[in-house]
């Protein structure tokens, strides 16, 4: 018999050649014909507002390195010099020998920023999410998120197997009701546990949620509030500590999550809050015990950012950032009203897939780079296109992105 040829009772192939490429394939057709194929751009520049793809230069609005950290000097040097000590990688675990020197650095310098006693690091703010919500709900638990959160929010409240209710997006009455629902059942179910978690700026519309309501909703309730300030570190409140600190009610929240890989510059995912709350993560979280430990260079290199963000220096960069989005605001009029709180996030929605596409293909033709975000990220027929300005951009650049910008999109 020949090996390379299996055949069936009936003598034919037991299964058609490559019929596992096959059914992916058939997959990823659906998915082309739906205007949702994803490919990736190798970029071969540092981040900055320039950067090179295909040996052109483009103006970059897609980073989320709000406050040009990415690739600043002493961030480079504080890795290099963390190379040259410890080397590359971390070996293993935190839990086991990886936990070097530049970790507890990192987290020290964290909670003296967030005004927390204690912050604990992971290798991603994805990882954050998963390992400490799953840590701290389970089943018989409710959890109550916003309808537009993260997906690593949406992944963590999966596979924790609490209970998940939604409320629609910034919809304080409704996540009342849900409160109200929970709180009640609550009473048969002895020392259940309520969560209640919402981003403050949201990733692909950049509102902003209201703080002050789901704080006084979830102390009400007798409810856990989480938040995660993934774009609003660095860029929020007079400090750059984010929404939170903007609306004065840091205090009052019990776990502040956020991640190091946007306006800080760096990777990796980090959550701040009492010392037992650390401790108990630090024993509990899964993506923490069960995956090695970040590289000793990341976590130097992220330790000098979050110093730079609160110092004079971050203050300044703060500043210009926001003379940006005044700038772009004068420019540009914006999706969903202005009276919305601004952010550095700006989407502008085109609806269709396929068209989202090809603005975002004719403002690319124009060295121009701004993504169309499409389902899943966003709900089907609310593709857009997604603007970050950072700190870095300078004038010529906004005016050019919005000249380009109204030449390749034709509103109608
Ligand atoms: C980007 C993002 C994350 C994930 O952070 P990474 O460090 O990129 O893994 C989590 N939550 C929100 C709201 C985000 O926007």
């Amino acid at each position: 018999m020949d090996v390379r040829e299996p055949r069936d009772s009936r003598g034919g192939p037991s299964w058609p050649p490559n019929s596992f490429d096959a059914a992916l394939q058939s997959d990823l057709n659906e998915i082309r014909e739906s205007g949702l194929f994803r490919t990736l751009r190798t970029v071969t520049s540092a981040q900055g507002p320039l950067i090179t793809i295909d040996g052109k230069e483009y103006l970059n609005f897609c980073s989320n390195d709000y406050l040009g950290l990415a690739n600043h000097p002493q961030l480079k040097e504080a890795a290099r010099t963390a190379i040259e000590t410890f080397g590359v990688g971390a070996g293993a675990s935190r839990l086991v020998c990886g936990n070097l020197q530049p970790y507890d650095d990192l987290e020290l310098a964290i909670a003296e920023f967030k005004h927390k006693e204690a912050a604990i690091v992971f290798s991603s703010g994805y990882a954050a999410n998963l390992g400490v919500i799953t840590a701290l709900v389970g089943e018989g638990d409710v959890v109550i998120i916003d309808k537009l959160c993260h997906a690593s929010i949406i992944d963590g409240c999966r596979q924790s197997g609490a209970t998940l209710r939604v409320y629609p997006h910034l919809n304080v009455s409704k996540l009342e009701a849900l409160l109200r629902q929970a709180a009640e059942s609550r009473i048969t179910t002895h020392n259940s546990r309520l969560l209640v978690i919402t981003e403050t700026v949201f990733s692909m519309d950049g509102d902003v949620a209201p703080l002050r309501e789901i704080v006084s909703l979830k102390e009400t309730y007798g409810a856990w509030l989480m938040i995660d300030e993934a774009h609003g570190t660095g860029v929020f409140g007079v400090n750059g500590r984010g929404a939170a600190e903007q609306f004065g009610v840091e205090d009052r929240v019990e776990i502040t999550l956020g991640t190091l890989s946007k306006a800080i510059g760096c990777m990796g995912g980090y959550v701040a809050g009492s010392r037992t709350l650390i401790d108990y993560l630090r024993n509990k979280a899964r993506g923490l015990i069960y995956s090695t430990a970040l590289p000793p260079s990341i976590c130097a290199a992220a330790a000098v950012a979050v110093e730079i963000v609160m110092s004079e220096e971050g203050r300044k960069r703060r500043e210009v950032l926001w003379r940006n989005l005044d700038q772009i605001g004068k420019l540009m009029t914006r999706e969903g009203g202005d009276d919305r709180q601004p952010s550095p996030i700006l989407p502008c929605i085109i609806g269709d897939e396929k068209a989202a596409v090809e603005v975002s293909h004719q403002l690319f033709e124009r060295g121009v780079y701004v993504p169309a975000i499409r389902y899943p990220t966003v709900a089907r027929g609310k593709a857009r296109l997604r603007i970050t300005v950072t700190a870095a951009h300078r004038d010529e650049h906004i005016v050019r992105l919005s000249n380009e910008l109204n030449a390749a999109w034709k509103r109608d």
